[in-house]
């Protein structure tokens, strides 16, 4: 066919990650793209959460806080995640969800400015995000917050000396658009206010620099490229400044600067377990802790590159495709300017994506009507994406996407 015109095969020979493929459980005949939804399962986490079950839970019951350092396990995913995200250790952990964690850090941005009001975020934003300062307006009021959306490109310009933070996600989960985070960082610090940063599509597949880019807090999670499996525990990330003096509201025990003493008294730990709040997630955690393992096999910046290739590829692939031609690209022209994902307008993006999937192609689709596909360079091969793109030419020639059965609606898209 005329995926020939690219030497596919020849991509997947020199791909110094393609070997990394086999780290995955592949279900049989499967090609999947959704990996910026639920990462695929890296086989040393099953292992790890049978090993976990059984010898730790099962046999060495409650010692297993001290014998298996279960206790210092967020401490220690935060740090290894970390790693990843151009963090210095003690300043990232692992708990909770994206959600609770942006809760807690807006409330504290919100105590290190006093008398400021403004959250800065754009439209676009993934929604749980702005539902969360939505509920910190509702708690305290619109006189001490609320919420400013603008557009992606207005956000610099709409910082001004009543605002409390810019909340922005690097990359936007519709278009893929990549944000210039070290850029409005700088930006709101010029104005006196604080830089949140969501990294839900950018940890484990972009290169991240939080400690360069002098963000104040971030948040991210784990079930996405880190593949650490679904619901697994987030992260959140407080630079080392601003450890002293914020103060997170959910004043939980794992948060105490010493809960064992089991005092009436909250006192907030000094660092950055102050954002820990209850018991965490061990068997979940755990999962997470052994997905990291298959970073330690290769770097973010071998990643990126093939990350890059993967989404050029795949363009240059649908370019190639007369019936393709009809899905409009609504991700950036350039590979730079995009996370690892490309997304697509059709008016039949559902349909499209249902018959996709009934040919075990999985891809997801977003409302309205954008198809998405993201790019996994940890076990995504060039070979996959000629194979898509050639089950996706015959989708659109047919117009299979026209057909009943891929019309009903699901409760999770
Ligand atoms: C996936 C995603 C989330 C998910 O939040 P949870 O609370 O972990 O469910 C949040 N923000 C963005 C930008 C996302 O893409």
């Amino acid at each position: 066919m005329m995926m020939k015109s690219i030497d596919l095969k020849a991509l997947d020979a020199e791909d110094t990650l393609n070997s990394l493929k086999k780290e995955f459980y592949q279900p049989d005949g499967v090609i999947y793209l959704d990996g910026n939804s639920l990462g695929m399962m890296p086989r040393i986490a099953a292992q790890r959460v049978q090993e976990v079950t059984r010898q730790q839970w099962g046999h060495d019951l409650i010692t297993s806080w001290n014998k298996h350092q279960w206790i210092d396990l967020p401490q220690k995913v935060g740090d290894r995640i970390g790693g990843l995200i151009g963090a210095a250790p003690g300043q990232t952990v692992c708990c909770d969800s994206i959600s609770v964690n942006l809760f807690k850090v807006l409330a504290s941005a919100l105590r290190l400015r006093p008398g400021k009001t403004k959250i800065v975020s754009t439209e676009d934003n993934f929604p749980t995000d702005l539902y969360m300062v939505q509920g910190l307006e509702a708690l305290l009021g619109e006189s001490q917050c609320h919420l400013k959306l603008v557009n992606e490109a207005e956000l610099a310009q709409a910082i001004d000396e009543q605002t409390v933070a810019v909340l922005v996600t690097e990359v936007n989960f519709r278009t893929g658009r990549r944000l210039d985070i070290e850029e409005l960082c700088a930006a709101a610090h010029n104005a006196g206010a604080l830089c949140i940063v969501d990294l839900a599509h950018s940890t484990g597949v972009l290169p991240v620099a939080l400690d360069n880019w002098q963000v104040d807090f971030a948040v991210g999670c784990t079930y996405k490229y880190l593949n650490g499996g679904p619901g697994a525990p987030a992260f959140v990330y407080a630079a080392k400044r601003h450890q002293h003096a914020m103060q997170q509201p959910l004043y939980g025990w794992m948060g105490h600067s010493n809960g064992f003493t089991f005092s009436p008294q909250y006192q907030p730990a000094d660092s950055i377990q102050q954002m820990l709040v209850g018991t965490p997630a061990i068997i979940a955690m755990s999962a997470v802790d052994a997905a990291l393992d298959v970073y330690d096999k290769t770097s973010i910046s071998a990643i990126r590159q093939k990350s890059m290739k993967m989404t050029e590829v795949f363009l240059k692939l649908l370019a190639l495709s007369a019936p393709c031609r009809e899905l409009r690209c609504i991700s950036p022209q350039a590979a730079e300017e995009r996370g690892s994902q490309l997304s697509f307008e059709f008016d039949h993006a559902w349909g499209v994506c249902q018959a996709l999937i009934k040919s075990d192609i999985i891809a997801d689709f977003r409302a309205p009507c954008y198809l998405r596909f993201g790019f996994s360079p940890l076990y995504n091969s060039f070979q996959q994406l000629g194979e898509v793109v050639s089950e996706l030419e015959q989708i659109m020639h047919e117009k299979r996407y026209l057909k009943p059965e891929f019309q009903t609606r699901h409760k999770v898209t």
